[in-house]
């Protein structure tokens, strides 16, 4: 039995139960042994190499699993999705006067392009860009974190949803290249918030911790045209869903983003925890968590799931 949907234009032969093909994908993942735990925030450097989890959640409200999916990890840059959703909301297209949409060519934390550009990010997804966001939600929300938090929750379903203060604090111990971003948007007038408070709110959102079911379930309103399919409501428009893929499909791999779309062709984020979220568009999104990072930031086993998974069931939205 094979689940005939549209995605992108293109029909998606899946089974219904695929499964098998998940174990056999993690199985193989787990003899790739390249990359390196991130280490420049000191508390994601205590998380075990070995865990390995991949999720398929598919809009009909089926969830599959393989390896250690129950088992929460920070999310990190991930959390720049939601953020960035929550902003379009609350500022709508106003939001593109003040951080563009376009891909960086640069690490995802770098700064001359920022002092080039007169304090105007490149896109959403680097941290500049995600700093900016930050200051569109502390200065829109009275309690930016708890109105991120239950929209998380919300999506997700589950309450459990909660943020690691250990990796809050490390991030803020070793957070000085992201405060310079950010007091050089402030020197360009690109931040009206408090620096610090911007800051606390960036550091806060990087420090979500979900799991890859939790993920997966959470991001599902981006593969059905930003209505979430458990709950029914409508979270964003489906332009600003389509927006949100587009951006992802340009800038959420970091600077392996061309290559992502080349080999696998899906909207997708990553982040230094070793998550990875890839939208398929009509059927739902798979979520894969391996904490070794290749030399770009990206996860290397979940890399090679992503890839083997798209590839076999022909996924690519190109
Ligand atoms: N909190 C991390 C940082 O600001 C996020 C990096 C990432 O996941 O890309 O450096």
């Amino acid at each position: 039995m094979t689940n005939d949907v549209i995605s992108g234009g293109q029909p998606i032969h899946a089974p219904d139960n695929l499964q098998p093909l998940l174990e056999s994908i993690l199985q193989q993942a787990l003899t790739v042994n390249d990359g390196k735990v991130a280490d420049y925030i000191p508390a994601l450097a205590e998380v075990k190499s070995d865990y390995c989890a991949l999720t398929v959640a598919t809009l009909d409200g089926n969830v599959m699993s393989v390896g250690d999916a129950d088992k929460a990890f920070s999310i990190q840059s991930i959390s720049k999705v939601f953020g960035l959703m929550l902003a379009m909301e609350r500022v709508g297209d106003s939001l593109w006067e003040r951080v563009q949409m376009e891909p960086s060519g640069q690490p995802f934390n770098s700064i001359v392009q920022l002092e080039w550009e007169q304090g105007i990010p490149r896109n959403p997804m680097i941290n500049a860009g995600a700093i900016l966001i930050s200051d569109v939600l502390v200065s829109h929300y009275s309690a930016s974190k708890s109105a991120l938090l239950s929209m998380v929750r919300g999506l997700c379903g589950s309450e459990e949803v909660y943020v690691d203060y250990r990796v809050h604090e490390s991030e803020r111990e070793h957070g000085a290249r992201n405060s310079a971003l950010a007091y050089l948007m402030k020197s360009f007038n690109n931040i009206e918030s408090d620096v610090e408070e911007v800051l606390d709110h960036y550091f806060w959102q990087c420090a979500l911790t979900m799991s890859t079911e939790q993920l997966a379930r959470g991001m599902a309103f981006l593969a059905n045209r930003g209505k979430c399919p458990h709950s029914g409501r409508q979270i964003t428009t489906h332009r600003d869903s389509q927006r949100i893929n587009a951006l992802l499909s340009t800038s959420g791999m970091y600077d392996q983003s061309g290559q992502f779309a080349f080999t696998v062709g899906l909207p997708a984020k990553s982040g230094v925890g070793g998550g990875i979220v890839a939208i398929v568009p009509d059927y739902g999104v798979i979520c894969a968590w391996s904490p070794p990072l290749n030399s770009y930031g990206n996860s290397a086993r979940g890399m090679y799931m992503i890839r083997e998974l798209a590839n076999n069931l022909g996924l690519s939205v190109y």
